[in-house]
């Protein structure tokens, strides 16, 4: 015997059925997308690591250990598994002229990669599904942006998802915070941990997002950026707010939101439910008006969000919202194997009134009985079994059982008539 080879820890396979509520996600996706008119992008899995450096900054948790960086054996460059895909819409975005004429509405679907530790709701290839609107810079945005996120949810059947939003202000805002918070960190330096007093001189906002109980009452009382906040930014947090209130959404102000990468400004925002244990933060996001510069393109404003894809799938299976495993319309049983050659023409006719139909298909060489063809159409699942026996193939007829309806008995169907048949039961189904 020779080994068996597992896939990479941390990385899962989604198997059917469940792969089944992974394309229902993203056929509600797909459509609320196009509700709001974003527009599908499709970007590379492999970016180069200065992409990531330059754009999520260098004292991140991702960039400082998370990322799958190798260079490549054949010419040398650095490369890195994407960790997120903001950074790599922006690029494209400046690559090919994308906002030249004016601001694009944006989303994604796809695998993300971090090394993380694995555990609930946490994996090393994970997927993200995100909406990036670039090159607007009004609250409207913001409030567009936050809504297709809520009304996602609403679509799913979503509940306990509650909204958290705060104000990052401009960058001299966040200096002058930062400057009153380092000194008042330094004042109680003694009673920071390793991992606060690392991050006192690096990151100091980010300590403010610590998870160590022992610091909450210490990061309670630091000072708020909130009250470092000039006019403008003020009144693009407070004009974000009426119209999120105009709709009917309710939020909480989350002073200590601050979220992990480096380049966001102004509105920053979650989306939380505390039926996941501690992985419990479905959707997050907010404005980054500086990172498009950053990266090399002419200055533009833009903001967005990234949703965990296996989180919101384990709270659909938790509030029983997902649906159920689809089965075939018809399972095709076939008498003789000579016949297979017409028979599959009729199942094309089938399929191509929108039915799903599943063959018989033989294990072995020699054609299955009809008993055991009976038995696989039983246990597959579908709503008719249609059976193309010899005699009735001759007649031009085909034999017709519901396996649904115990007491319905078989009768038969002329083949000219399947193609009228299938459609009347698809727009049954509809
Ligand atoms: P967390 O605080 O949970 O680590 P994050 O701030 O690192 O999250 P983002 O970079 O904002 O997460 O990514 C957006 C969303 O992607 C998260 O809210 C989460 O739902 C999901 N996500 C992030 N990392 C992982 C992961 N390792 N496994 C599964 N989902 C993830
Ligand atoms: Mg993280």
């Amino acid at each position: 015997m020779v080994d068996k080879i597992s896939a990479v820890k941390g990385m899962n396979d989604v198997l059917p059925p469940q792969s089944a509520d992974w394309e229902w996600l993203e056929g509600v996706v797909r459509d609320l997308m196009r509700r709001h008119a974003y527009q599908n992008l499709r970007t590379p899995i492999v970016e180069p690591t200065g992409l990531f450096v330059r754009g999520l900054g260098e004292v991140t948790d991702i960039v400082e250990k998370e990322m799958y960086s190798f260079t490549d054996r054949l010419n040398g460059e650095e490369l890195t598994l994407r960790p997120e895909n903001t950074a790599g819409v922006v690029r494209a975005s400046i690559e090919h002229s994308m906002l030249y004429e004016g601001g694009k509405r944006l989303y994604y679907m796809g695998p993300m990669f971090r090394h993380e530790r694995p555990q609930r709701g946490r994996y090393r290839q994970f997927h993200q599904i995100g909406a990036e609107a670039l090159g607007f810079a009004g609250p409207e945005v913001d409030a567009e942006i936050i809504l297709l996120a809520h009304h996602l949810w609403q679509a799913l059947g979503l509940v306990d998802v509650r909204l958290e939003i705060n104000s990052l202000g401009q960058l001299p805002e966040r200096q002058a915070h930062r400057s009153a918070l380092i000194a008042y960190l330094e004042q109680h330096e003694s009673q920071l941990d390793a991992d606060a007093k690392r991050r006192l001189h690096t990151n100091p906002l980010r300590i403010l997002d610590t998870k160590n109980p022992d610091l909450q009452t210490l990061v309670n009382a630091a000072p708020k950026l909130m009250d470092f906040l000039g006019e403008e930014s003020l009144a693009h947090f407070n004009r974000l707010r009426q119209m999120l209130d105009a709709s009917q959404v309710a939020y909480r102000i989350n002073p200590r939101l601050v979220r992990g990468m480096d380049y966001y400004n102004l509105t920053v925002f979650e989306f939380i439910t505390d039926s996941l244990g501690s992985q419990g933060t479905i959707c997050g996001g907010g404005r980054y008006d500086t990172l498009i510069e950053q990266l090399g393109g002419k200055p533009a404003p833009a903001i967005g969000w990234a949703m965990g894809v296996e989180r919101v799938i384990e709270l659909l299976r938790e509030q029983g919202l997902l649906p159920s495993t689809p089965k075939p319309d018809v399972y095709a049983i076939i008498g003789d194997a000579t016949d297979l050659p017409q028979v599959l023409v009729h199942l094309q006719t089938l399929r191509r009134a929108g039915l799903s139909v599943q063959m018989h298909a033989s294990p072995r060489l020699e054609w299955s009985g009809m008993k055991a063809q009976f038995k696989k159409a039983d246990a597959s699942g579908a709503t008719y079994a249609l059976i193309f026996g010899p005699q009735e193939l001759a007649q031009g007829m085909v034999g017709r059982k519901s396996l649904r309806d115990a007491s319905a008995e078989q009768d038969t169907l002329a083949l000219s008539a399947l193609a009228s048949w299938a459609s009347d039961l698809q727009s049954r189904v509809l």
